[in-house]
């Protein structure tokens, strides 16, 4: 648990291992060849463990390249002073081209349009603005179709204010093992980089495979490997799991604020969908809630950890507190349960003695994936680096 500072002025917080991240960098590292370059995602606020940190920690273990979704969010790193390639894995409005020319974030390319006005921009400034070519292999989101990327880049090639430094595709099942469509994407992209070599045209470094591709489709890895949530120590599929072990880098933390005793009977929280059933049960208020990330469909069907043990939370989770019951009646399962007490640290994600909850279980009660349950919980809750 916290060795480091707490935050002063908020009993919830974030706790991020970069520790774990260099050792996930490292893991990903070593499964590419010497040659190949590691880009690391580090979009919305890398999936909440907050970018800048991440991005050193990343950098320091052998990556080389950094990805964003946005343009601030590529500008919040180079005010950082992160000197290194950084590309926004999009297109953006018009009329950031400037924005993205000024701190040399480049943009991933699929209209004349964005090229022509990112082009003559650079004309302007004086500068030449580097860009990767995205190609849709099929997963219908960004990219030029494989069928036009030679005509494409001689619509845009003429003009000397551009130059192409990456050509790339994203996969959309990268995680099925055997997946017809995913050999269809591979060989697509594999047929467009061809075509436009065929033509004399410059690729630049061609990258396709996420975190499940670079670790299942070791085929694909090509001059980079993108990886994302694998850096933070989340498996994108249980398919990935047996092939590389990896240490979740963040966890969740509050302490708690008030506790009572309720007669049987009382209820708790909006709506009082939870009742104490037994007596001497406590109910507890941690100070987080759902504009933590904390989702209020969690609410009543979700565990925390408190003095190294499971306790039920109950109640509807507000905006920004939750209650739980710490059930004082007799033994749970093999362990006895301590009292809580104003001040005792709960674990919403992570580790407190042999128990663990980690951003899959949390998930899976969500119905969502481990992506969003981090991105969620960089939100607001401050941000401690152990
Ligand atoms: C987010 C993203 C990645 C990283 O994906 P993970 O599944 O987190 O490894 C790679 N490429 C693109 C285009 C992305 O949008």
């Amino acid at each position: 648990m916290a060795s480091a500072k707490l935050p002063e002025n908020r009993w919830a917080w974030v706790e991020v291992d970069l520790g774990a991240v260099r050792r996930n960098t490292r893991a990903f590292k070593a499964l590419l060849r010497p040659r190949a370059q590691l880009m690391c995602a580090v979009k919305a606020d890398a999936y909440g463990h907050g970018a800048v940190e991440c991005a050193r920690a990343m950098l320091s273990a052998g990556a080389s390249q950094l990805a964003v979704a946005t343009v601030d969010e590529g500008v919040e790193l180079r005010r950082a002073g992160l000197g290194c390639p950084i590309l926004m894995l999009n297109e953006s409005p018009l009329e950031s081209v400037g924005t993205l020319l000024e701190y040399q974030v480049m943009p991933s390319v699929y209209t004349t349009d964005f090229a022509f006005a990112y082009a003559e921009k650079a004309v302007g400034m004086g500068l030449v603005g580097k860009y990767h070519l995205a190609v849709d292999t099929g997963m219908t989101r960004i990219g030029v179709l494989p069928e036009d990327v030679v005509e494409f880049r001689r619509m845009i090639d003429f003009h000397r204010g551009i130059e192409c430094a990456g050509t790339f595709t994203h996969f959309a099942t990268a995680d099925v093992i055997g997946d017809w469509d995913f050999r269809q994407q591979g060989s697509r992209f594999s047929e467009a980089v061809a075509a436009l070599q065929g033509a004399g045209l410059e690729t630049g470094l061609v990258h396709c495979d996420n975190t499940p591709g670079t670790v299942l489709h070791p085929e694909f890895h090509f001059d980079m490997c993108r990886a994302g949530i694998g850096l933070y120590g989340l498996q994108p599929s249980e398919t990935c799991a047996p092939r590389i072990s990896l240490e979740p880098a963040m966890s969740v933390r509050g302490r708690v604020t008030r506790v009572v005793t309720p007669a049987v009977g009382e209820g708790v929280g909006y709506g009082l969908t939870y009742r104490v059933v037994k007596p001497n049960t406590q109910i507890a208020t941690v100070p987080m809630g759902y504009a933590d990330g904390l989702a209020r469909s969690l609410s009543n069907h979700m565990d925390v950890l408190v003095n190294g043990a499971r306790a039920r939370q109950v109640g509807r989770i507000c905006m920004d507190q939750f209650m739980f019951a710490q059930d004082l009646s007799g033994l749970r399962g093999y362990r006895s349960v301590s009292p809580v007490q104003h001040g005792d640290v709960v674990t919403v994600m992570g580790r407190d003695g042999d128990e663990f909850i980690g951003a899959d279980e949390i998930a899976r009660l969500r119905g969502t994936i481990n992506y969003e349950v981090t991105c969620n919980f960089g939100i607001r809750l401050d941000k401690v680096y152990v």
